[in-house]
Protein backbone atom coordinates (compact mmCIF):
# COMPACT_ATOMS: atom_id res chain seq x y z
CA UNK A 1 0.00 0.00 0.00
CA UNK A 2 1.63 3.28 -0.60
CA UNK A 3 2.17 5.83 1.92
CA UNK A 4 3.99 9.10 2.45
CA UNK A 5 6.48 10.47 5.05
CA UNK A 6 7.09 14.61 6.49
CA UNK A 7 10.14 15.57 7.47
CA UNK A 8 9.13 17.72 9.95
CA UNK A 9 12.12 19.62 9.98
CA UNK A 10 11.62 20.67 6.25
CA UNK A 11 8.47 21.27 6.01
CA UNK A 12 7.92 25.10 6.30
CA UNK A 13 4.40 25.25 6.78
CA UNK A 14 3.40 25.95 3.22
CA UNK A 15 0.62 24.09 2.59
CA UNK A 16 0.77 23.51 -0.94
CA UNK A 17 0.81 19.31 -0.56
CA UNK A 18 -2.66 19.81 1.00
CA UNK A 19 -4.16 21.49 -2.26
CA UNK A 20 -1.95 18.86 -4.38
CA UNK A 21 -3.34 16.04 -2.88
CA UNK A 22 -6.41 14.79 -4.72
CA UNK A 23 -7.43 12.65 -2.26
CA UNK A 24 -7.15 15.36 0.49
CA UNK A 25 -5.16 12.56 2.68
CA UNK A 26 -2.70 15.77 3.83
CA UNK A 27 -3.95 18.12 6.41
CA UNK A 28 -1.99 21.25 7.95
CA UNK A 29 -0.77 19.71 11.58
CA UNK A 30 -1.24 21.78 14.82
CA UNK A 31 2.44 21.18 16.75
CA UNK A 32 5.44 23.63 15.35
CA UNK A 33 8.58 22.24 14.36
CA UNK A 34 11.96 23.27 15.97
CA UNK A 35 12.08 26.12 13.67
CA UNK A 36 8.20 27.74 14.65
CA UNK A 37 6.71 26.35 11.08
CA UNK A 38 3.04 24.29 11.79
CA UNK A 39 3.99 21.28 9.77
CA UNK A 40 2.06 19.17 7.21
CA UNK A 41 0.34 15.72 8.50
CA UNK A 42 -0.51 12.86 6.42
CA UNK A 43 -3.77 11.51 7.68
CA UNK A 44 -3.06 8.04 6.91
CA UNK A 45 -2.21 5.51 3.52
CA UNK A 46 -6.04 3.89 3.44
CA UNK A 47 -6.68 5.90 -0.08
CA UNK A 48 -3.12 6.85 -1.15
CA UNK A 49 -2.26 5.89 -4.87
CA UNK A 50 1.32 6.72 -4.75
CA UNK A 51 0.93 9.54 -7.43
CA UNK A 52 3.32 11.72 -5.46
CA UNK A 53 1.63 14.68 -6.42
CA UNK A 54 2.16 16.43 -2.75
CA UNK A 55 6.21 15.28 -2.97
CA UNK A 56 6.34 17.58 -6.77
CA UNK A 57 4.49 20.47 -5.16
CA UNK A 58 6.54 20.74 -1.75
CA UNK A 59 9.30 23.74 -2.18
CA UNK A 60 11.25 22.06 0.45
CA UNK A 61 11.93 18.42 -0.63
CA UNK A 62 10.02 17.34 2.35
CA UNK A 63 7.85 14.34 1.25
CA UNK A 64 9.24 10.76 0.62
CA UNK A 65 6.68 8.60 -1.17
CA UNK A 66 7.02 4.70 -0.82
CA UNK A 67 5.14 2.52 -2.92
CA UNK A 68 5.14 -0.92 -1.57
S1 LIG B 1 1.07 10.30 -3.03
FE1 LIG B 1 -0.77 11.19 -4.05
S2 LIG B 1 -2.53 10.27 -2.97
FE2 LIG B 1 -0.71 9.89 -1.69
S3 LIG B 1 -0.71 11.60 -0.19
FE3 LIG B 1 0.57 12.22 -1.97
S4 LIG B 1 -0.80 13.34 -3.38
FE4 LIG B 1 -2.07 12.20 -1.90
S1 LIG C 1 4.44 21.45 0.59
FE1 LIG C 1 6.23 20.77 1.81
S2 LIG C 1 6.84 22.58 2.97
FE2 LIG C 1 4.76 22.96 2.22
S3 LIG C 1 3.40 22.27 3.92
FE3 LIG C 1 3.68 20.53 2.50
S4 LIG C 1 5.42 19.34 3.34
FE4 LIG C 1 5.46 21.38 4.28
Amino acid sequence: MPYITINEERCKGCGLCTIACPKKLVAMGETPNSLGFTVAVFSGPDACTGCALCAEMCPDVAIMVYKD
